[in-house]
């Protein structure tokens, strides 16, 4: 996927990068109408790389208003299919035109190695964007069976303004899985990113506009969870809010919809994944070796993480034994250096929080197999090394929470049974991996596994055409594939006598 970057083009982009913390209302930038701004810390150095508007409740309403008027005014639900296409399409090819800027943007804002942030994230929201601005003038809407003597058309429309608040893991990614669909279906959107990563949803804004969206359609408010999401949450005003993060916030949009007005609440929060290794796991180094990269991917901070191995007893110590010589050799280094390929953790409160859960695992008793401190030197960014843990029980600390780190615990099991009944006994239900040679057991396994996604001997894999989401209090709704455009969408029965 996609084309690297070398050290010399990184640094070549980024010294012409433009940092713009500002506010997109309405078709431009603005500042907070309190003048309030916060420093925007990157993770790589702990360094202030620019200034951000602090949105707030005054700004959010700004924003909805705009929002709302260009609902109601139809300058963009009101165009024809084929005319709203070729405006995204124009968008993904702007988009497509930024991806080195937009890569070394979030890499700076976020941490993640730009070898992935340009390799992965671009490429995949790129395809977002050109997989969405292909519906409009592709989907048909549906008469009911009713008999001669009526007509029942059941209608899709655009559900109005969609709020979409999202997290500061892969900004860019969760913001498009939101936006891409909203937009396509004629809907207004006010987007709030995560205040540790705003760079690009505030860039990507701008392209929009550059596309042709029209004012008001698109719009970004920067700022702090409390104030702008909360805003959003309570807003009477907005008609949906889509959500990604953590559970706990998620829980706090069921809320301020219920003391508001009923918004539609759609909900994609976190994971304590299992990958379930059988004992006739077909290639065990390919497996061990994904067990260890796919923690370490994106520092950890992935919703899907496989943070719980749940080895079959047969093969556990081989199998370990590749997993920690593996991620002995993914070192933790300056996520703008394209070698790099695990970076820096969010902010120093995230890797407090990440230490935090390694000193509760080693004080519940696990044994500690790998890692469990922080590299040297650093340059005052936020690092971990990979931390892998064994002996680990299902009813630990660092078995229920997600850590979101790189860091792995490690669950021996006896047979099939107890690996469904492990993996299951989680308040999360996001996604699960098992490896096994035998395709009826891997059926069986994923039947009973409760999860939104289920891999089979591959761990991560995922498109545009598959909905993502998860069970349990991994959250409700679907983003991604035609399913997520009943998000975005209310369902309309004209009925007609004949
Ligand atoms: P978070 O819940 O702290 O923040 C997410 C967003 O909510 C941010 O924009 C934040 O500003 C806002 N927010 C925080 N407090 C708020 C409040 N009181 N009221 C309104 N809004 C508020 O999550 P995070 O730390 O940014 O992200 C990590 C979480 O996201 C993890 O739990 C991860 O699993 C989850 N996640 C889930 C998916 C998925 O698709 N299921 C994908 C990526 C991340």
């Amino acid at each position: 996927m996609g084309l690297s970057l070398l050290k010399s083009e990184i640094e070549a982009i980024r010294s012409r990068l433009a940092l713009n913390g500002r506010a997109f209302i309405d078709g431009r930038f603005v500042d907070a109408v309190s003048g309030e701004t916060f420093g925007n810390i990157s993770p790589r150095d702990g360094k202030v790389i620019g200034q951000v508007a602090a949105c707030d409740a005054a700004d959010v309403d700004i924003a909805v208003k705009a929002a709302r008027r260009a609902f109601e005014a139809g300058i963009w639900r009101d165009q024809s299919p084929k005319a709203r296409k070729k405006v995204l399409q124009r968008f993904a090819d702007l988009f497509e035109k930024n991806m080195d800027e937009l890569a070394i943007l979030e890499t700076l804002d976020m941490g993640k190695p730009i070898h992935e942030s340009r390799t992965i994230d671009v490429n995949v929201v790129l395809d977002t964007l050109q997989w969405y601005a292909e519906c409009p003038d592709k989907l048909y809407d549906a008469i009911a069976p009713t008999g001669r003597d009526q007509l029942a058309m059941i209608t899709r429309e655009p559900i109005g303004v969609v709020a979409a608040v999202v997290p500061w893991n892969f900004p860019m990614l969760m913001a498009a899985w939101k936006f891409a669909p909203a937009l396509a279906m004629g809907n207004s959107v006010v987007l709030k990113p995560a205040e540790q990563s705003p760079l690009t949803a505030i860039r990507m804004a701008e392209l929009a506009a550059e596309a042709g969206i029209p004012d008001g359609v698109f719009n970004v408010v920067p700022g702090f969870g409390p104030t702008a999401g909360k805003a959003l949450g309570l807003h009477m005003d907005v008609d949906c809010l889509a959500f990604t993060g953590s559970g706990e916030v998620g829980k706090l949009f069921l809320q301020y919809s219920g003391q508001s007005n009923m918004k539609r609440v759609w909900l994609e929060c976190g994971g304590k994944s299992p990958n379930i290794i059988l004992d006739d796991v077909p290639e065990m180094r390919v497996a061990a070796e994904r067990a260890a990269t796919a923690i370490c991917f994106n520092q950890g901070e992935v919703c899907v993480a496989p943070s719980r191995l749940i080895l079959s007893e047969r093969i556990r110590d081989e199998f370990l034994e590749i997993v920690v010589d593996t991620a002995r050799n993914i070192r933790p280094g300056d996520p703008l250096d394209p070698e790099t390929k695990l970076g820096a953790l969010v902010e120093s409160g995230h890797r407090d929080r990440v230490e935090g859960y390694i000193a509760k695992g080693k004080a519940e008793g696990a044994t500690l197999l790998l890692g469990g401190d922080r590299p040297e030197g650093g340059a005052g960014g936020y690092y971990v090394n990979p931390t892998i843990f064994g002996d680990v029980t299902n009813d630990m600390t660092i078995a229920r929470e997600e850590i979101f780190g790189p860091v792995l615990s490690a669950i021996t099991v006896a047979n099939d049974e107890e690996a469904i009944r492990v993996a299951n006994d989680s308040s999360y239900g996001l996604a699960a991996a098992v490896w096994t040679r035998d395709l009826s057991r891997a059926h069986k396994m994923a039947r009973r596994l409760r999860a939104g996604t289920v891999w089979v001997n591959c761990y991560d894999h995922g498109d545009t055409t598959v909905p993502f989401g998860g069970f349990k209090q991994s959250g409700n709704g679907r983003d991604k594939s035609l399913h997520a455009l009943d998000k975005y969408t209310e369902l309309k029965t004209t009925w007609i006598e004949l």
